[in-house]
Formats: structure tokens, sequence, C-alpha cells
């Protein structure tokens, strides 16, 4: 259903966005609202997001400046295609039995709308921030709960955890419940924010982005982490993955630092 246009998401629309939302939103409206599209968009966004590691994961045996920038130097050689597709397959079918009949039940009972005007750049900015800040936050309630609950840990958990040197497509890589606990706190964070639409498009895919390039492996040069230093990035979510007891906020590290957590 198409809501009729509104003052609810600012007046002050940059042109460029508006121009952009109009172009998605026209002569589409029964795809957009399509209960199963965040799974499938989440699925594929999450994949070709991990293609480029895909391919350096490749290239580490053959090139010795794609080793160098592994964080695990020495400890290894990059998961193997074999590992890559076991790892595809798991993620594809939990997709499919849980995320999917899920998230269409929950687009169906959010029944979400389409606001003809755009957000302006600046109430863009502000919401995905709000997400991401709000997200980190329930994340690292959740995730350490998970570690200090032993039940949870071994029932929800651990599976995660199998990958003590995670790689891209292991971000994805854990149990029924994580993932839809997870995908559950990225949805009410975006509804408690209020987002407009193309904010939580946004907050989603970049949310999906950097939950591929904590897991990926690499200390790389343009990581987001070396441009923001507040992020952890992948050396930061790598040592969780063989500590257990550190790191245990998903991005930013504020809440580490707070609770006594942090490892550097
Ligand atoms: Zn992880
Ligand atoms: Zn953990």
């Amino acid at each position: 259903m198409m809501d009729t246009p509104s003052m609810d998401h600012g007046v002050a629309c940059a042109p460029v966005l508006q121009g952009l939302w109009e172009h998605v939103r026209n002569g589409q409206e029964e795809i957009l609202l399509s209960p199963y599209l965040p799974a499938l968009c989440a699925f594929l966004t999450h994949v070709l997001f991990c293609a480029p590691f895909f391919v350096l994961d490749a290239l580490g045996s053959v090139c010795q400046q794609v080793r160098s920038w592994r964080i695990a130097a020495g400890s290894g050689s990059p998961p193997s295609i074999l590992r890559w597709f076991y790892c595809f397959w798991r993620v594809l079918f939990k997709y499919l039995t849980i995320v999917l009949p899920a998230t269409a039940l929950l687009q169906t009972l959010r029944s979400p709308s389409l606001p003809a005007l755009a957000p302006s750049c600046w109430q863009l900015f502000v919401e995905v921030c709000a997400c991401f800040l709000l997200f980190d936050m329930l994340f690292f309630i959740w995730h350490f709960s998970m570690h200090r609950v032993p039940w949870l840990y071994r029932n929800i958990h651990q599976l995660h955890h199998q990958h003590q040197t995670p790689f891209a497509l292991a971000s994805q890589d854990a149990s029924s419940a994580e993932l839809l606990s997870l995908l559950l706190l990225a949805l009410s964070s975006a509804w408690v924010v209020g987002c407009h639409p193309l904010s939580e498009v946004l907050f989603h895919l970049l949310n999906s982005w950097m939950a591929v390039e904590d897991h990926c492996g690499y200390n790389l040069p343009w990581a987001l982490h070396r441009l923001l230093p507040f992020l952890g990035g992948a050396p930061f979510h790598q040592a969780h993955h063989s500590l257990y007891n550190r790191n245990y906020a998903p991005y930013f590290t504020h809440w580490d630092h707070l609770f006594g957590t942090y490892y550097g």
C-alpha cells in the first residue's frame, strides 16, 4: 500500500535522493513490498560482498602481498575453496528454511509502506548513524549474554565460534537462532529510530558489508577501521574469535572500553 505524500520524513529532500527514490519506487511497489525481498536481498548482498574476499583467499596461495595482509599471518593459509563451498551451502540452507519464512512473516505483520518523499541527506545520515549506534549497543548486550550464560552459548552462539580464524562468508555462519536474533536486532534498531525506508536499506547494506569486513581475516590498507579509528574492524573481531572473552561489540569499540573487555 502507498502512502500519500507526507511531511513525515522531512521537507528538505535532496534532489538527488528524491530522484533516486522516485526511480526506485515508481512502478515497482509490488516488488519493493514483497515479503520475500528482505531475505533475498540480504543473502545476495552477503554473497556479493564476500566475492572480493573469495578472490583474495584464492590469490593468497600464489601472491605474497595478499598473504601479508592476513591478520593470522603464520597461523595457516587462507581457507580452502571447499571450506567456502560448505559454508555457502550451510548459510543458504538456513536462509531458505528459517530466515526467508521468518522475515516474510515479519514483513507481512509490519505491512511497510513507501512514502512519496525521500529523506534529506542529513536525515539519511543521522538515521543510519543512530541505527548503527543502537544496533551496536543491542548486539553488545546480546553477545555478552550469550558468552556469559552457558546455555545460550552452547545452544545459540557456539556454532559461530567454530571459526577460530574466520573468513568473509563465516559472518553469517551461525545457528538459525542466532541469525534470527541478529536480524531482529537490526530490524528493531531501524524501527526504534523510525527510519525512512531508504535509510533502512542503507543501514542493512552497510551492516552486511561491515559484518563481512569484520570476519574477512585481512587487515587491508583501505579497510574502514583505518579511516574511522572508532571502529574495531577485522583485527578487533578476529581477536574475539581467538580469545572468546574480549571485544564483544560488532563495530564500535566504546562499549568494550567501558566494560573493560577491550583487546587492542
Ligand atoms: Zn564473528
Ligand atoms: Zn562470540
